[in-house]
């Protein structure tokens, strides 16, 4: 039984008091049995007295004292009775059941007497009831003496035994002492019995009680601690039964009422959940899509910037071809034979310029024809992040931004704009192959502010200028001067296409901007993208 359950803490005080209450139950009902006791037998010792003095009293009168003391010795030997005596008015003892004290003298000191013989003359009265008394005896048993007067009746005065003592009252004392040992073993044995009964009771009311406590609270209670249990351990919540105590009622109803409530919260959790994930795989889709579109965009360019690149160099020789063999058609007489031929290289000479001049137009006028709209560059810097996150994080790349709000905005493709930071990000993710830092911070300066960067004229005043710092390999001195170069690149055989900065070059200063390179030795790089303001000054806002 364990100390502090409410059961325990419920029955073990009921059973103290239990146990209180039996005993003091018990002690009364044993004094009551022993004061009764007692009673019965000081009437036994009285009915012995009286029972012996009727017997004796004819042998008296007769002087017939041989069957005196047959009867007084008879009467002596019955079970209880421990001694039987007659002694005269001086206390001399003239009959007992213990025949060697006869003749003796009784001390009217001795305690039996002292209430009768304080004074000089016994006040003892010859028609008083029974005097009674208890003492020990000198084997320690507790003794019950009765004494009674035998009065001088008439007859007595006549008999030659007590003839002439007609004056005189009392004859003598009849003394019956009897053991009270039976009576106290019988006592003692039913206080046991009290006791033992008393025990079974105290026991019997604490164990129903506790019976009855665990039924009524206990139970229902680990009913409500293993439904709780199961809530806990993420199993749906089941109502439990009402109980029939009114207490365990309310308890259960709060309890499948706050069951009810998780049950309904995590249903709705759970649908939350689902349409979060399909939220999450939409925005995954249009992740891949915007993906997509800027590798398509990059693609694009660099084909535009291939062909720009590729008739930039065929248009020079093209043209001494044309100068030249024109040159020699004028030197040669008319009717030359090689006049057609010279005339024949011209002609398709022209026509691959023209077509060259097709390609540089379709180069340029991609590039013009891409949408621009006012662009937040914070916008532009975040998406390009969420598109590399993963590369970024797996690369070991901290990134810090420092974005301010309400910066102004650029006029750009934002695709385009996108695309030149991822260019620009990945580049820092290349040259920190064991990871690092990448700062990226946006503010605003005044055009007058940068100095002299060769930026193309735009009415602006003012610039937005984003500076992407890295902590990689930096850029070696002979190499700064080529990064935008078509073709440029110092990376492996299909990792690098040298193309990533000339096309983020060419669309930041399609939007009337430029890039610059900077290199900290060999302890990082910092490119740092200035874009004229969209509008005048600083109106338009970064989102
Ligand atoms: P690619 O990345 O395909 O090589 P890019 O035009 O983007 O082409 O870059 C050209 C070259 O510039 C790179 O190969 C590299 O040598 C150098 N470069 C660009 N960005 C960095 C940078 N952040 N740190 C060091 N070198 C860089």
């Amino acid at each position: 039984m364990p100390l502090r359950t409410l059961s325990t803490r419920i029955a073990v005080p009921a059973g103290f008091f239990a146990l209180v209450s039996a005993g003091a139950l018990s002690f009364v009902l044993i004094r009551t049995q022993r004061e009764n006791a007692l009673e019965e037998a000081v009437l036994g010792s009285e009915r012995i007295g009286e029972t012996l003095l009727l017997a004796i009293e004819h042998e008296m009168r007769i002087n017939a004292r041989d069957a005196v003391r047959e009867i007084v010795e008879s009467v002596g030997r019955q079970e209880g009775v421990q001694r039987i005596r007659l002694f005269n008015k001086d206390g001399r003892i003239s009959f007992s059941s213990d025949s060697a004290e006869v003749g003796e003298w009784v001390d009217p000191k001795a305690e039996a007497c002292v209430s009768c013989h304080t004074g000089e003359t016994p006040s003892m009265p010859s028609d008083a009831a029974p005097l009674t008394r208890t003492f020990q005896d000198p084997d320690g048993h507790t003794i019950l003496g009765t004494m009674r007067v035998i009065p001088n009746a008439r007859g007595c005065q006549g008999a030659h035994c007590h003839a002439g003592i007609a004056a005189q009252s009392v004859l003598g004392v009849l003394d019956v002492t009897v053991s009270l040992e039976p009576a106290e073993a019988r006592l003692e044995a039913a206080s046991w019995n009290a006791l033992l009964l008393s025990l079974l009771a105290v026991a019997a009311i604490t164990g129903t009680l506790y019976a009855i406590i665990a039924r009524a609270i206990r139970r229902p209670l680990d009913t409500v601690v293993a439904a709780t249990r199961r809530v806990v351990a993420g199993g749906s919540g089941v109502p439990i039964p009402r109980g029939s105590a009114p207490e365990i009622g309310i308890l259960a109803r709060a309890f499948n009422e706050m069951v009810e409530s998780l049950n309904s919260s995590k249903s709705r959790l759970e649908e939350w959940a689902s349409s979060l994930e399909d939220k999450v795989a939409e925005k995954a889709d249009e992740l891949r899509d915007a993906r997509f579109q800027i590798v398509q965009a990059e693609k694009l360019s660099s084909v535009g910037l291939v062909a720009a690149g590729i008739a930039h160099e065929l248009n020079s020789p093209l043209m001494a071809i044309i100068t030249y063999s024109h040159l020699v058609r004028r030197h040669l007489p008319p009717a030359d034979p090689a006049q057609e031929d010279l005339q024949l290289i011209e002609g398709e000479a022209n026509r691959c310029a023209a077509i060259i001049r097709q390609l540089l137009d379709y180069a340029r006028k991609q590039r013009q024809d891409a949408p621009t709209e006012p662009c937040p560059v914070g916008r532009a810097i975040h998406g390009a992040l969420d598109l590399l996150k993963v590369e970024l994080r797996n690369g070991g790349v901290e990134v810090t931004t420092h974005i301010p709000d309400g910066l102004p905005v650029v006029q750009a493709n934002p695709v385009q704009l996108m695309q030149v930071f991822v260019n620009l990000f990945m580049n820092a993710l290349h040259a920190m192959p064991k990871g690092g830092a990448l700062d990226i911070a946006a503010d605003v300066v005044r055009r007058t502010d940068v100095g002299e960067l060769n930026l193309p004229p735009h009415e602006s005043t003012h610039l937005v200028r984003t500076v992407v710092r890295d902590e990689g390999t930096g850029i070696p001195a002979e190499a700064l001067s080529r990064v935008f170069d078509p073709f440029f690149t110092t990376k492996p055989v299909g990792k690098g296409s040298g193309l990533g900065l000339s096309v983020s070059l060419g669309i930041v200063r399609g939007c009337r901007g430029t890039i610059l390179a900077t290199s900290d030795g060999d302890h990082g790089a910092t490119f740092t993208v200035l874009l004229p303001v969209s509008g005048s000054a600083t109106d338009g806002h970064d989102g």
